[in-house]
């Protein structure tokens, strides 16, 4: 078996490749080295798996995660691919056994923790054997500025040198320049093909939303109405957030497990054991959830507060839809978020190149948010893409915020920080704004300033939410003794004089019909026929049930895409069934029957007839 494109048929039961998976896979076979620059879900793993199992000898992949081994050799084993891992979770028996197989020529992908690779054991081993190709998955752990550094993979080079005629590839889903040259750098890639794919990820819908006071209850209504019953991950900033947000979900009836730092070993694993082997879990965490998960029907990433930069905001959000179906990217932010960053990046201890870093990485988070142009053309701008088009799957091109020219409110605001001294926070000079004076006003004798009262035709949310946008400018400053104090800065001197117009984004809250809901369900796993929501639900029961008998996840026997198709197609033979997208041969065989049965026994029963 060595044509790439009957393997991609015949093992991964794939029609097509997609770009630029085949000329990857071209230049590993030719015996060429490659870079490859995929985002999430794009399909980077074929680019290596193939080649490995078309070409003689076993392909070494390299794997920061254990996590990630298991799930991608659960995958292949279920392909009928010969693949093991070796990791610090066997047993010496269990290592040895693999070994065995690996000297006997017996496997097409072995996986390998890096610093196992680099024992003189393993290299030994390594020169025992014929090796296919070395992959490099998660290159970017190589990167020392970057946030999933490995130093065991600076080690990695060492391969090339000792294995020169070996085929290399190395893949990562961190898209920026500086990361790029440095992969190439430190694993000696200067002759590797690059393949740079779009980042782009069409079926996440990116929404940004302003929170207005219950952040919970807005939540709680975007999962009922958009997303009951699926698979989501919820981020919080703090641990004592994530345990209220997971109680309150709980409370509500859904199944949602909280994650964080401070919870044990077991607590962890135990919950994100659930959120991968079962269906329709909630997990509420702080960011150290996330890389290592590779379930491809997550169907919503939530935001309750502002990450810290575009890399981290675009990073989390693709955990969504790895699966290639419509998946949501929702958030909420306020005022405070803004203000909380705000004082973290003023008291940082960071020297003063790095803080002039974190503090261009929040301008263009807060930038994004604040956006009134299509958020996905920013978003791959900022990864130096350009999109020509507005994209019409974000919330500001489905609905366009309105904007208004809010300089003469600007200016009322700015003078009335500048009156009372530049050291109040926004609920005190909202209520100067507003004229209500309480005890304090009156000691200082604010009540009596020209400002006073002078925006009483202007809620105190609209006033709030002009506040959140002159921070988020920069045209005020929070103070660093962290009592949000805000201050005047340079850049709103213009707009005081007169000399710059200042249009605002009008905050207001999304409607969506009811019919609008639908449809957008429609199009994800939810059938507007209930004769086919049964198939659905009668396949997805039996995948549940072979996926635990054997101990995998249930994506791992389908994906929901497969299942999706099926009940589409209704496939009535085993030929028929053979052409649905992700049915292998392999596959074919071991559960055919047992899902034509399902299809069978539907198309026959008395309730779909009765339709
Ligand atoms: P990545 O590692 O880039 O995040 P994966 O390799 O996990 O992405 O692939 C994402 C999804 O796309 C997987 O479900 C995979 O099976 C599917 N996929 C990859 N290549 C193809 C293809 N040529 N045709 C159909 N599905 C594909
Ligand atoms: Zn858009």
């Amino acid at each position: 078996m060595s044509d790439p494109l009957h393997i991609l048929h015949s093992v991964f039961g794939y029609e097509y490749f997609r770009a630029p998976q085949q000329e990857v896979i071209d230049t590993l076979m030719a015996g060429g080295d490659a870079l490859v620059l995929m985002p999430t879900g794009g399909g980077k793993s074929l680019c290596f798996q193939i080649p490995a199992i078309a070409r003689a000898g076993t392909g070494v992949v390299v794997s920061p995660l254990i996590a990630l081994m298991q799930d991608q050799v659960a995958a292949l084993k279920q392909a009928g691919v010969r693949a093991a891992y070796l990791n610090s979770s066997l047993t010496g028996t269990e290592a040895r056994d693999i070994e065995n197989r690996l000297l006997r020529g017996d496997l097409d992908l072995l996986y390998v923790a890096p610093e196992r690779l680099m024992t003189e054991r393993m290299l030994d081993l390594f020169r025992r054997i014929k090796i296919a190709l070395f992959a490099i998955d998660e290159a970017h752990c190589v990167s020392q500025w970057g946030h999933d550094f490995r130093p065991e993979y600076i080690q990695l080079s060492v391969l090339h040198k000792r294995f020169p005629e070996v085929p290399r590839i190395a893949l990562t889903a961190t898209a920026d320049e500086p990361t790029r040259r440095e992969i190439i750098a430190r694993l000696q890639l200067e002759n590797a093909r690059v393949f740079i794919s779009s980042f782009d990820r069409p079926n996440i819908r990116y929404r940004i939303a302003q929170s207005s006071g219950g952040a919970r209850e807005q939540l709680l209504r975007f999962i009922r109405e958009e997303h009951n019953g699926d698979a989501g991950i919820v981020y919080c900033l703090s641990r004592k957030r994530v345990e209220e947000v997971a109680g309150s979900l709980a409370s509500k009836g859904l199944t949602a497990l909280p994650y964080h730092a401070g919870l044990s070993n077991e607590v962890r694993a135990r919950n994100q054991a659930r959120f991968i082997n079962e269906e329709g879990v909630i997990i509420v965490a702080t960011i150290a959830f996330g890389m290592g998960i590779d379930k491809p029907n997550v169907r919503f990433v939530a935001h309750l507060n502002l990450p810290k930069s575009v890399e981290a905001y675009y990073q989390e959000t693709g955990r969504a839809g790895r699966d290639g179906l419509p998946a949501d990217a929702w958030m909420i932010y306020g005022l405070q978020d803004v203000i909380t960053l705000r004082q973290m990046l003023a008291q940082s201890e960071a020297d003063e190149t790095h803080k002039r870093v974190e503090q261009h990485k929040l301008d263009a988070m807060l930038g994004l948010s604040e956006l009134t142009t299509c958020r996905r053309q920013a978003l791959l701008a900022y990864f130096d893409e350009h999109a020509p088009e507005p994209c019409g799957n974000c919330d500001t091109c489905l609905e366009p915020p309105q904007t208004w020219d809010a300089t003469v409110p600007a200016q009322k605001a700015l003078s009335c920080v500048h009156r009372t001294g530049q050291r109040f926070g926004v609920t005190y000079l909202v209520e100067m704004l507003l004229g209500k004076a309480d005890e304090r006003m009156q000691r200082f004798g604010h009540d009596k300033l020209s400002t006073f009262g002078i925006g009483k035709d202007i809620d105190a949310n609209t006033w709030r939410g002009i506040f959140r946008q002159l921070i988020a400018r920069g045209l005020l400053a929070v103070d660093i003794e962290g009592h949000g104090g805000l201050h005047l800065t340079d850049a709103c001197r213009a707009v005081l004089r007169g000399e710059r117009r200042l249009w605002l984004r009008r905050d207001s809250k999304p409607v969506k019909t009811k019919k609008e809901r639908a449809e957008r369900a429609a199009t994800r796993t939810t059938f507007s026929d209930p004769a086919d929501q049964r198939l659905w639900e009668a396949l997805r029961t039996r995948r549940r049930e072979l996926a635990a008998s054997q101990g995998v996840p249930p994506y791992v026997v389908f994906h929901d895409a497969t299942l999706a198709e099926m009940v589409e197609r209704c496939p009535r033979t085993r030929a028929e069934l053979a052409h649905i997208s992700g049915v292998g041969e392999r596959k074919l065989d071991a559960y055919g029957e047992e899902f034509l049965y399902v299809i069978r026994a539907h198309a026959y029963s008395p309730e779909s007839l009765a339709e």
